[in-house]
C-alpha cells in the first residue's frame, strides 16, 4: 500500500471512455415497458422526449463508449479528474486501523457529481439539433448542473422547480439563473397541466412528480425541445462511470483493493458511477469487494421496496421501469437530503441488488448529520446531507474494524458539499431535528 494522502491525475488522464456494465451483467438489465401494451418500449416511442443518440446509449450493450473530445474538454472545467483522498485525520480521530478513502465529487462548479451527466446530455442534445432542454428539480442540484451544461453548449434550459423549494430554498435558483436558465415554480402557468392544478389550488406546493409532468409536456409540445433526467436511466449511470474509471487508476496508484465501496443512493447515479467499473471486476471474480448503497430510513426503496415494474414519476406518465420501488405514489417525508427522496431506484442498481452483488442499508437522519459534523471537524469540508449517509456507514465500518483490529480498506463517494444546505445543519445543532 502507498501511504500518500492524495492521489491526483492530470488533465490528460481524464478517461477516454465510459464503462457500460450492461456488457458484463450476468443477466440482461430489464428494459422499460410501454404501460399501454406492457411490451418493451421501441426506440421511436422515446423520440418525442429524448434525442436519438441518447436513446441509443440507453439501450447500448457495448462494454465501453468513447467520451467525445468536447465532453472531455468540459470535464476539465468540472475539475476532472477528481482526487482520491485518504481521510487520515478522521482515521486518527476514530483511532481505527481501517484506511478510509474518498472520491471528491464536490469539486465541480455546482458542488456535486451531477454535472458529469449534465455535460454529456447537453452535448448529445446539441449534436442532435436540440435548442431547448426542459427538466425538473427539487432542491436544485440537478437543475443547476443542467443549467451550467446548457450554457456550455449554447442551449436554453427550462427548469420546473418544485414551488416550495423555489420559494423556500432560493439559492440554487439563483445559481440556475446566473447560468442563464429560465426557472418556473411548479405547478406553473407555462403548461396545461400546471394551469389545471393552479385553477384548483393557486397555492399548490408542487412535487417532483408534478414538475416532471410539466417538463415532459413542454418538451413534447415545443419545437426542437427535449427533456433531460438527472438519474435512474442507463445512460445517466453510464456517464457517471467517469468517476469509477478514474478511481480504478487511483486505486492502483494507492495499491489497495477496497473491502468496502460505499455510496448514498437516491436514484442511484453517483453510487453506480463510482462503483460499476469495480463491480464489473467483481462480476468477473477478480475482486471480493462489498458494495453498499446507503439510503434514508424514511425512503428505503432498495432496502424495503418491492422489485417490480413501476412508473418513474408520480403522475404515471413515464414508461414502466423494473426497480425496487416504494410505489410511485409514495410521498417521502421532507428530510434534508432532498436528493435521496425518490420512490424508486435505477433498474441497473436494482438488478444488482436482486442478484446479491450490491447490498443496501438505511440510516436515520439524525445519525447522518452527526456523521457530517464529525467529518467536517476532522476533514474540513461540510458534506451535503445526501453524502453524510455514505459517511455514516464509512465511520461505522471503521469503528467495527477497530473493535476487530482489522486493517479494512473503506472507499466512499463524496457526492457533494453542503454549503447550500446549511439549514439542515442549523436544525441539527439547535436540537430541532427529528
Ligand atoms: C442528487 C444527489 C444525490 C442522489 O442522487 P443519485 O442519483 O442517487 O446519485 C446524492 N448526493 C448529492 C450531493 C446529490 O446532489
Amino acid at each position: 500500500m502507498n501511504n500518500a494522502v492524495r492521489f491526483t491525475l492530470g488533465v490528460d488522464d481524464i478517461p477516454k471512455r465510459w464503462y457500460n456494465i450492461a456488457a458484463d451483467s450476468p443477466v440482461p438489465i430489464p428494459p422499460p415497458l410501454n404501460p399501454g401494451t406492457n411490451q418493451p418500449i421501441k426506440p421511436e416511442e422515446m423520440e418525442a422526449i429524448f434525442p436519438r443518440n441518447l436513446i441509443e446509449q440507453e439501450m447500448c450493450q457495448d462494454r465501453y463508449v468513447d467520451i467525445p473530445e468536447e465532453v472531455r474538454d468540459a470535464y476539465i472545467m468540472l475539475n476532472r479528474p477528481s482526487p482520491l483522498v485518504r481521510a487520515v485525520r478522521l482515521e486518527k480521530a476514530l483511532k481505527t486501523p481501517a484506511k478510509i478513502f474518498y472520491k471528491r465529487e464536490d469539486l465541480s462548479p455546482c458542488g456535486s457529481h451531477k454535472p458529469n451527466t449534465a455535460i454529456a446530455q447537453a452535448y448529445y442534445n446539441m449534436v442532435a439539433g436540440t435548442e431547448h432542454i426542459t427538466t425538473e428539480t427539487g432542491a436544485g442540484q440537478w437543475g443547476s448542473a443542467l443549467a451550467l451544461a446548457c450554457s456550455v453548449f449554447n442551449m436554453s434550459c427550462k427548469v420546473f422547480m418544485v414551488r416550495v423549494s423555489y420559494d423556500g430554498k432560493p439559492y440554487r435558483r439563483y445559481v440556475m439563473q446566473v447560468y442563464g436558465a429560465d426557472v418556473y415554480p411548479s405547478p406553473s402557468p407555462e403548461t396545461k397541466y400546471g394551469r389545471t392544478l393552479l385553477e384548483k389550488d393557486p397555492n399548490n406546493p408542487g412535487s417532483l412528480g408534478i414538475a416532471i409532468s410539466e417538463a415532459i409536456e413542454m418538451a413534447v409540445t415545443t419545437p426542437n425541445t427535449k427533456y433531460s433526467l438527472g438519474s435512474v436511466l442507463n445512460h445517466v449511470m453510464l456517464h457517471q462511470t467517469v468517476i469509477g474509471q478514474e478511481l480504478l487508476t487511483q486505486l492502483e496508484m494507492a495499491d489497495v483493493v477496497p473491502d468496502y465501496m460505499i455510496g448514498c443512493v437516491g436514484g442511484g447515479s453517483n453510487f453506480a458511477g463510482f462503483s460499476f467499473p469495480l463491480l464489473g471486476q467483481k462480476i468477473k471474480g477478480k475482486v471480493d469487494t462489498e458494495f453498499i448503497g446507503v439510503e434514508p430510513t424514511s425512503v428505503p426503496s432498495l432496502t424495503e421496496g418491492d422489485y417490480r415494474y413501476d412508473f418513474g414519476d408520480t403522475a404515471g406518465m413515464t414508461p414502466l421501469l423494473k426497480m425496487y420501488t416504494l410505489g410511485h405514489e409514495f410521498i417521502p417525508s421532507p428530510i434534508h437530503a432532498g436528493g435521496l427522496r425518490y420512490h424508486g431506484m435505477a433498474p441497473s442498481v436494482s438488478l444488482f441488488k436482486d442478484l446479491g452483488l450490491v447490498k443496501s442499508v438505511t440510516v436515520d437522519q439524525i445519525d447522518t448529520f452527526s456523521a457530517g459534523i464529525q467529518w467536517a471537524l476532522a476533514e474540513g469540508v461540510i458534506p451535503a446531507p445526501e453524502t453524510t449517509h455514505a459517511i455514516r456507514v464509512a465511520i461505522d465500518l471503521a469503528l467495527e474494524a477497530k473493535r476487530k483490529n482489522e486493517e479494512k480498506i473503506i472507499v466512499f463517494n463524496f457526492s457533494g458539499h453542503g454549503l447550500l444546505d446549511l439549514v439542515g445543519y442549523d436544525k441539527y445543532l439547535s436540537g430541532q431535528m427529528k
